[in-house]
């Protein structure tokens, strides 16, 4: 259907910093000049486009074959012990779907919130309950926007990869946003090929191969605590081993769009991109 079957293809979340004027509509046409092919539309502060812009960057992004996904808010919080915000958190999943659909974007990227008081496995619950109610919503609106819930980094936040993997286990329409980044900033020692390798086959183990062939992957270096995730920084500044992340995606055969996360987005987004590029062409020979 598109290229993010055919491997991996690498963009930037958010606007490309050397986007001038930065605009949405102008980040599709600088990550074409960069060689760049997807975009994560970030509609983390509750940014709302109008229906022309909308249509106006669907149109440009079919135009010029840049893949969109886009990120929800960060306030959302299912969690959250007042109903009020529970609710609201709620509507702005769904408006976040509505404004996707509109821009033709597949793929919606959401945290699922804050532990708070609720045990891991009465989060689970709630999360379950909610999603499923969310999900037929939008499927009675026609909306075939694909929910992704992120593995996150912080201890106080819902989302281990065991925790991802159960719920998108359990309802069929939700798919993972593997955050490399955030499982290593949680359990402090998912870095290196190896442990990679055994994410990949876990996912696969638990979703079924298929669910690699299109993946929603987010990466940059990262700062941790005790508490996790502290901060993102660029993969020359940090600690992760990102040739080998690179490799051992390569080597399992996933296919997908890999989002960079680094505080120098595109530039990391592009060295990641380059060394998956010689890597293939490499392993090519050698076979
Ligand atoms: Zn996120």
């Amino acid at each position: 259907m598109n290229s993010a079957f055919k491997g991996l293809i690498f963009g930037t979340a958010g606007i490309p910093l050397s986007t001038s004027p930065a605009s949405t509509l102008h980040a599709l046409d600088r990550l074409k000049e960069l060689g760049l092919s997807c975009l994560e539309v970030e509609l983390v502060r509750g940014f709302r486009f109008s229906r022309e812009t909308a249509m106006a960057i669907r149109r440009r992004a079919e135009e010029l074959g840049i893949i969109l996904s886009a990120h929800a808010p960060y306030s959302i919080n299912f969690l959250s012990a007042e109903p009020g915000k529970r609710l609201s958190s709620q509507e702005q999943l769904l408006s976040s779907a509505r404004l996707a659909e509109l821009c033709g974007i597949r793929n919606l990227v959401f945290h699922g919130g804050f532990y708070g008081t609720n045990p891991p496995d009465k989060a689970l619950e709630i999360l379950s309950e909610t999603l499923k109610n969310i999900i037929s919503i939008l499927r009675s609106e026609k909306n075939r926007v694909i929910l992704r819930l992120e593995t996150m980094g912080k201890k106080s936040q819902f989302g281990t990869l065991e925790e991802i993997l159960s719920l998108c286990q359990e309802i069929e329409e939700l798919q993972p946003c593997l955050d490399f980044s955030h499982l290593y900033a949680r359990e402090g020692e998912l870095n290196g090929y190896q442990q990679f390798s055994r994410v990949l086959n876990k996912v696969a183990k638990k979703l079924g191969e298929d669910v690699l062939h299109d993946l929603h992957l987010h990466i940059s270096g990262i700062e941790f605590g005790e508490k996790g995730e502290i901060k993102h920084l660029n993969l020359k500044e940090a600690d992760l081993r990102w040739e080998e992340w690179i490799m051992a995606l390569h080597d399992r055969g996933v296919a997908g769009r890999v989002i960079c996360e680094s505080p120098s987005l595109e530039a990391d987004a592009l060295c990641l991109q380059n060394l998956y590029l010689a890597y293939k062409e490499k392993s090519k020979k050698f076979f």
